[in-house]
């Protein structure tokens, strides 16, 4: 479980893609795709694990605004009109992030 920071949040609609710079130094990338799929809202993930849905068919979703939640976490929303996910900043860091070195751990 990591402890750090964001210290700069980007998104880039053309390319579907946010970064995160952390305070640690490293560096996140996202599609925003993958954090449509991976949205830790209840709606998304239901109650229980058996509740949970297979979110598919978000290839072309953006994220068309960002919003920063206390000093814990990201509320993200989406074009598809969804945007109750809240994604905390060690989800973020150690689930989420999709830069080589995370990926190839
Ligand atoms: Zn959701
Ligand atoms: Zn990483």
């Amino acid at each position: 479980m990591s402890h750090t920071s964001p210290t700069a949040i980007r998104s880039m609609l053309k390319d579907a893609r946010m970064e995160i710079d952390w305070d640690d130094d490293h560096k996140s990338i996202y599609s925003h795709e993958h954090l449509r799929m991976e949205c830790p809202c209840a709606d998304c993930r239901g109650h229980t694990p058996d509740q949970a849905k297979v979110i598919t068919g978000k290839e072309n979703v953006h994220a068309r605004h960002i919003e920063i939640i206390g000093n814990y976490a990201i509320r993200i929303e989406f074009d598809d009109g969804h945007g109750t996910g809240l994604y905390t900043f060690s989800s973020l860091r150690d689930a989420l992030c999709q830069c080589p070195d995370c990926l190839t751990q």
